[in-house]
Formats: structure tokens, sequence, C-alpha cells
């Protein structure tokens, strides 16, 4: 017989449970759902690569007035229905590289089984009551509002007309836990983030705190989980879908499992669903005993260029849209990059398109390409051997920038700072391209006894790339997965393990790299806003009669001055002109769109040396045909008769900035 050896261990192992909300069925996925799961799915990735056991669960929520009466609309009864419009939901999180562990449907068995235990429990424990209800109510919210709450017979919420209704339901005595809950929150600083947040919650408890309906009378809504011991009632929406942060990780179904799954680490949700979960689920947990979520963290929303998103703008932001357009790993990094987590943030196609364009395809993209070229070309397509002793200081710097990163990322995302851990990610991609323009790679290729330093050059190159892609795999997994191996490290990303597998000098020499497609291609940006029309620009006077206003010749007005546009270029592509010794033809990217310049830098710069680098672009200088091909600005550069030098920058700054 075979006998299997087992380690026994007493040591519990680190585990993180993070939940999104479960999303409305009815609804069509939109950015606002992408956000909220991306995040949830980068927190998940990253504990799972810090060694945790990690729980991820999302779903839908099913039951409801709306679905019921959708459902009727289509002829199809309810689940029909949800059955049919889940797909969208799944599809999109498969589409968007979401790693959840479990999707929940509030219409599965193992969800409405534990409902009805809840209620049991909370009946048997003495705090629902039945009375008869009087209010307004909502129709389209689902929810009772008071008197004082309506504004003018409408929804304070929605603004929708509110109906009189008088009936008997079950109530929660939610009122019974306020202080109970306002000491939970003051003792508890990371239990609602961010702080903003969690002030709001607390102002809110500062007013009376009501009971809670939890019933809604068979007769009006039949689409939801019957009471188990009042076959008049089903249970209210709100409490059905909260409970989904309990049942699926087995409460009252698999008491041992729940215990290694409970509390939830983080409950992530919208801003606008921050007072029910802080409210009336963490009120329900103490009324069963359970202990409250370790952190509720409550993100902003999304407008469209500048615009509240909505179905009768017409802008909703279509997530399948946005990834299939720019790419799947584009549009997660954008949504993370762009605003910090908690904030509200604006979304528009363009500030997505320059930031792909300049921090995904020219920072990390061409860092990679240029790497593995040289490695391709200097030492024969495989990652070369470090060599001690042609060790210089920015070698040392480079590596303890890599090392250094690792504890910057993990303290931002303990933070939930995701915006911050990429913006320190890219500050080690602009150390690297800059040691890539320092040492210059190429130079050291012309002369044989340099190669032992060329090989530590480029073996640092790779090394800092791979682990790049450790610090970039929870945000981009696709992305850090084809790095990781076009770099010849073999090892899966769902085995990598921090910091065992990030420290320094874990590339083994000798790998074969594959240097593949781009990792982010270049896009062309949208035509851009019309420019100063060629030829509106007056010569100037042949004479300027300077000497007769006393000013020194060779002094203009700052007024002459600010005529000049001059902008952040980066060069983004660079090829010679054939038949032109001195000419090298750029593409260069100033932010709002890419230009073609002929510049005359070849005696100095080899096509290779100057792609990726930040130049100058004097940008409203009259468009010239060179040599056949029509160059549009000037580059600024020093030198005489030849160019010694570009002028550049010390700091990295976004194309299309003013030099000013
Ligand atoms: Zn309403």
């Amino acid at each position: 017989m075979k006998t299997v050896k087992r380690k026994k261990t007493t040591q519990k192992r680190r585990t993180f449970y993070v939940t999104t909300p479960i999303y409305y069925v009815n609804d069509v996925p939109h950015i606002g759902h992408a956000y909220t799961t991306v995040a949830a799915d980068v927190l998940a990735r990253y504990k799972r690569l810090r060694g945790y056991e990690t729980f991820f669960l999302t779903g839908t929520d099913e039951h409801g007035q709306k679905v019921q009466q959708a459902a009727a609309r289509n002829g199809i009864d309810p689940q029909a229905h949800a059955d049919r419009m889940v797909v969208a939901f799944r599809e999109l999180w498969s589409r968007l590289s979401i790693s959840n562990d479990d999707f929940v449907r509030t219409t599965d068995p193992r969800h409405t089984g534990v409902v009805q235990e809840v209620l049991r429990r909370l009946q048997a424990a003495g705090v629902l009551y039945t009375a008869s209800y009087e209010g307004w109510y909502c129709l389209p919210d689902e929810r009772f509002w008071t008197e004082e709450e309506v504004r003018e017979g409408r929804c304070p919420e929605c603004g929708r007309p509110v109906e009189h209704i008088s009936e008997s339901n079950y109530f929660f005595k939610m009122s019974a836990y306020r202080d109970r809950l306002r000491q939970h929150i003051r003792r508890h600083p990371d239990f609602i983030r961010p702080e903003t947040r969690r002030n709001e919650v607390l102002g809110f408890l500062d007013r009376p705190l009501e009971d809670l309906c939890i019933s809604r009378p068979r007769a009006r809504l039949s689409w939801g989980i019957p009471f188990p011991f009042d076959k008049d009632y089903v249970t209210y929406v709100w409490v059905d879908a909260l409970v989904n942060y309990i049942s699926i990780p087995g409460y009252g179904r698999d008491e041992r499992r729940f215990k290694k799954w409970w509390p939830a680490d983080v409950h992530l949700v919208g801003k606008d669903i921050l007072t029910t979960h802080a409210v009336y689920w963490s009120t329900l947990l103490m009324a069963l005993g359970l202990a409250l979520p370790k952190t509720l963290f409550a993100h902003g929303w999304w407008t469209v260029d500048g615009e509240k998103m909505s179905k009768s703008r017409g802008n909703v932001v279509d997530p399948n849209t946005m990834a299939g357009e720019f790419g799947t790993d584009a549009f997660r990094y954008f949504l993370l990059r762009e605003v910090p987590f908690g904030q509200d943030g604006d979304f528009s196609r363009k500030a997505l398109m320059i930031r792909y364009n300049s921090e995904l395809a020219n920072d990390l993209g061409n860092l990679f390409s240029r790497t593995l070229s040289m490695i391709e070309r200097y030492t024969g397509g495989r990652i070369p051997k470090p060599n001690a002793r042609t060790q210089k200081a920015d070698d040392r710097v480079l590596a303890a920038s890599a090392r250094a990163l690792d504890r910057t990322v993990a303290r931002e995302m303990d933070r939930f700072s995701f915006h911050r851990v990429l913006r320190e990610i890219w500050t080690l991609v602009d150390k690297a391209n800059r040691y890539v323009d320092q040492n210059a790679p190429w130079e050291l290729a012309k002369d044989g006894r340099n190669i032992a330093r060329l090989e530590t050059v480029l073996y640092n190159l790779a090394e800092t790339l791979r682990i790049l892609s450790v610090q970039l795999y929870p945000f981009i997994p696709e992305t850090a997965e084809r790095m990781a191996s076009g770099l010849g490290w073999t090892t899966p990303m769902d085995r990598v393990r921090m910091p065992r597998d990030n420290g320094w000098g874990k590339l083994k020499s000798g790998r074969t790299i594959q240097k593949g497609r781009a990792l982010f291609p270049r896009m062309e940006n949208e035509p851009s806003p019309p420019q100063p029309v060629p030829g509106s620009q007056k010569t100037p006077p042949k004479e300027m009669p300077m000497e007769s206003t006393g000013i020194e010749p060779s002094t203009i007005s700052i007024d002459a001055f600010r005529k000049l546009d001059l902008r952040v270029g980066r060069i983004v592509s660079a090829e010679k002109v054939t038949g032109a010794d001195k000419l090298l033809k750029l593409a260069v990217d100033i932010g709002s769109e890419t230009r073609q310049v002929v510049a005359g830098i070849a005696t100095k710069y080899t096509p290779d040396e100057i792609l990726g680098r930040s130049v100058i672009l004097v940008a409203n200088l009259k468009p010239a045909v060179i040599r056949g091909i029509e160059s549009r600005g000037m580059i600024l550069a020093a030198g005489e008769k030849e160019v010694e030098a570009l002028a550049t920058f010390i700091e990295s700054v976004p194309p299309g900035s003013r030099v000013k």
C-alpha cells in the first residue's frame, strides 16, 4: 500500500476573503460593475502571490419586483429570465480575467436555504416582530420612505413617484444595535474606509435608527425567498442579498469551512450602497452573534467625459467595448491607475488612449521590446550571465530599487492605494529606461573588450523586467505572463510566491528568450484638434525695428516667446531616411497626436538610441517637406553645425506637456 507522507502542521494557513456586491441581474454590466470586480480581482491575485489561501466571491442578485416584472414582460418565468441575464456577467468576468473562486446566484439552493436558516435564527433570538407598516413605497427601488423623507410625492433617491402602502410585515429590531455599532466603528478605524465614508456613516448613526422591515407580503411580491415560518411572506431583497457573504462560505451548512473564511477581510462596495452594508448588514451580523467583516471599502463613481453616466444620455461605458478596443489589461490598468481608489473619477476614451500609448506602449512596452531585441542581437537570444567584476554604481541602484519596490507595494496594497502601487511600479520602469540610455548597450557592443559589461547590463534589464512582471501580475495578468515567459522564466504566475520569487538575481542565465509580439502595440490617436493653418502665420517683416525701440537686438519680448508652442514629445519610432546620412524620420507622440518629424540628428544618434526618449518639439512650426517627407515640427538640440545633444528632461514628463 502506498503511504502518503503528510507534513503535520498546527499553524493556521493565512486566508483572505474578498467580495464584490452581488450585481442586480437586470442590469447591463457597465464600468461600475467592472471597476469593483477588477479591484477585487487585483486584491485576490495579490494575496495569492503573497501565499494567502484566497476566497474571492462575486455573483448576482436575482430576486425582487423588477426581475419579476421583466420576466413577465418577456413572457417567461423569473428563473428563466435570470438564467438568461446572468450570462452577460459571467462572460464579462471571463473577458476581464476575473479569477473569482465562486459565483453566487441568490436563486441557488446553497444560498436560499441559508437565508431561511438566518430568518429562523433571528426569530429564535427574539429580534423579529410583526407590525403593521404604513409608508411611502418606491416600487423601482423596492424600499419604503418615511413621510419626512419623501420629496413632494417622489422618492428622495430616484425621484420617481412613490405610493402609499399599508400592510403588516416582519421587522428586525435594528434600532437596538445603534450604540454597539457606533462603538464598533469608533474602535475599528479600518472597519469603514475611506475615512470620509466612515464619518458619513457615523453621521447617519447620530440620528435615531429605525427598525428594518425585512419581509414583503407574498400577495404583492412572489419572486423572493419564502419566510420559513410564514408562507404569506418573502424575504426583503436586501436581507436576501447581504446573506450571500456568509451563505456561500458555509454558514449554517458547513461550520468548519465557514470558520475558515469568516469574517471576510474586505467587502468592496460602491459608495451608494455603503449604508446598507455598514448598518443593515452589521446589525444583522450582531443579532446572529457573528463577527463583523474586517473592512468595508466604499469606492467612488465614474462620470463619463465629465458627465453623469446614464442610459438616457447614452453614455454608458460598456466594458466589453473598451476591453475589445484596448485589450483587457489596458482597461484594467486604466481603471486602477487613473483615479485614487475611494474617490470619484472621470472616464474618457481619450484619457485611456493617452495612458495606453504613453505608459503601456511607450514606457513598459518599449522597455520590454528593446531589452529583448538587444538580448537577441548581442547575446544570441539567451539571458546573459552578469559579471561581478563589471558592476557599477547604477547596477546597484537598479537592484536596490527593485527590492525597495516590494516593500512599497506591500504597504500601499494594504491601503487599497492601487494608483500609488502602479505609480511606484512605473518609477522602476522609468529607472530601467534611463539605465538603458545611460549604459548604451549599442555602444558597448561596438568594442569586444566591453562584452562582459554588456552582458551585465542586459542581465540587469532582464531581471528588472522579470521582477516587474511579478509586481504587475495582479493588475495586468496576461501581460505579466507574457513578460515572464518571454524572458524564459518558466514558473507559471499562479505558482509564483512573493517574496520568495521576486528577489533580485533569481532569473537564470542561459535561458532562451522569446520576443513575441509587442505587449501593447501603439494605437493611433484620434484626429487631433485643428492645427494652425500653414501660412496663416505672417512671416516677420524683413527688418525688425528693434534698434529704434532701444531693446537689445538679441532679446525678444515675452509675448514673442509665448507664440512658440513647445511640447514634450516622446519618440515612438525612428528610422533612417534613405539617401540622407543626416536625417532620421521620427514619430513623436505629443499626447494629443503623433507627429511625423524629419530631424537632422542621424550623425549623432541611431534609431535604437533615441527610441523612447523625451524631447522638446516646436509644435507650431510651419510644416515643411524634407526629401519628399512631410515634417511637422522641429525637435530642439544643442550643437552648431552638427547635432551634439538632444534637449531632454531629467524627470519623466508625460507627452504633450507644455514647455515654457
Ligand atoms: Zn426610488
